[in-house]
C-alpha cells in the first residue's frame, strides 16, 4: 500500500472473472485489505483467500450507496478495496468514486487497471480491434438513445473497429438490431463481427458473424460485441483487424 498513514480506497478493476485475469497488483493490495466491498456478483468470483475478509455488497443499482459505504468504512480507519468488474475506469465505478470523494476530503482514491471485456474478449475472437477503435455502451439508463445514435453514426462514419458494451438487458432486448440497423447505412453487410459471451466465466461462447446477421442476433448482458472496420476479415477461424503491415494501403 502507498503510505500506510493515509487513507486511501483502492478501486480495483477485477478483470473478466477467472482468478488468473486478476493482476498481480490487484491481487497484491485485495490480499493487504481488511474489507473489500462490489456489487455481489464480483465478489463471489474473487479467489476464496480474498472472500475470508470483511464483505460488504449492495444490490445492483444501488451504485451510490455503495461508493458511500466504502468512504464510511475507510474513515473508520479500514483498508478498504472496492472492486469493479474488468477496469473499473471503464463503465465501472472508479468516476463514480471520485464524484463521492469530493465530500471525503481525507481520504485518497487510487485506480488499479484491470482487464477490460474489449480486451479479454478482443484476446478470444482473435485480433479484432488491433487498429483505431471505438468503445460503445448501448445502455440508455444514464446517455438518451439520441447520444448513442449519433456516436454509433460517428464510429461507423469513421471506419473505426467498434466494441459494444452492454449489448442487452430485460428490458432492452432490441438494442443490439437497432444498433446494427445504424451500422448498416454506412457499413458493408459482410462486415466481419463476433460475439463473445461470459468472457473467463463458466459458459463462454463465441460467435463470428456478418454485421447483416448480427442484426437479428439474441444476445444478453454478459455479452460484448465486437464490430470489424472495412479491412477486418477472418484468418484461420479468427477475427483479425489488420494494422498494415503486410500491405501498406491505408
Ligand atoms: N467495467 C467492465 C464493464 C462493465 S459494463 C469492464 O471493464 O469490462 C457491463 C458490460 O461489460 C456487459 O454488458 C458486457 O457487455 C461487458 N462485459 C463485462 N464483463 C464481461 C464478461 N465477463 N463477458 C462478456 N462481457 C462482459
Amino acid at each position: 500500500m502507498d503510505n500506510q498513514n493515509d487513507k486511501i480506497i483502492y478501486v480495483i478493476g477485477t478483470g473478466p472473472g477467472f482468478e488468473e485475469g486478476l493482476t498481480l497488483e490487484a491481487l497484491k493490495i485485495l490480499k493487504e485489505s481488511d474489507t473489500i466491498i462490489g456489487y455481489s456478483v464480483y465478489l463471489d468470483l474473487l479467489p476464496d483467500e480474498i472472500k475470508e475478509k470483511e464483505l460488504i455488497s449492495t444490490p445492483m443499482r444501488k451504485e451510490k450507496e455503495r461508493c458511500t459505504i466504502a468512504f464510511e468504512e475507510a474513515a473508520k480507519g479500514k483498508k478498504v478495496a472496492f472492486v469493479s468488474s474488468g477496469d473499473a475506469g471503464i463503465y465501472g465505478m472508479a468516476s463514480l468514486m471520485y464524484e463521492i470523494g469530493a465530500s471525503y476530503p481525507d481520504i485518497a482514491v487510487k485506480v488499479i487497471p484491470g482487464v477490460t471485456a474489449a480486451s479479454s474478449g478482443a484476446a478470444i475472437l482473435g485480433a479484432p480491434i488491433n487498429h483505431d477503435f471505438c468503445v460503445i455502451s448501448l445502455s440508455d439508463l444514464l446517455t438518451s438513445w439520441e447520444t448513442i445514435e449519433k456516436r454509433l453514426k460517428a464510429a461507423a462514419e469513421g471506419d473505426f473497429a467498434i466494441v459494444l458494451y452492454n449489448p442487452s438487458s430485460h428490458k432492452r432486448k432490441d438494442y443490439l438490431k437497432k444498433a446494427a440497423e445504424i451500422l448498416l447505412k454506412t457499413l458493408r453487410e459482410d462486415t466481419c463481427c463476433g460475439y463473445v459471451k461470459n468472457i473467463g466465466r463458466e459458459g463462454t461462447e463465441t460467435i463470428f458473424c456478418t454485421l447483416k446477421e448480427l442484426a437479428t442476433s439474441q444476445v444478453d448482458m454478459f455479452t460484448t460485441v465486437f464490430i470489424g472496420n472495412s479491412k477486418t476479415m477472418m484468418i484461420n477461424g479468427k477475427m483479425v483487424t489488420p494494422r498494415g503491415y503486410l500491405k501498406q494501403d491505408d
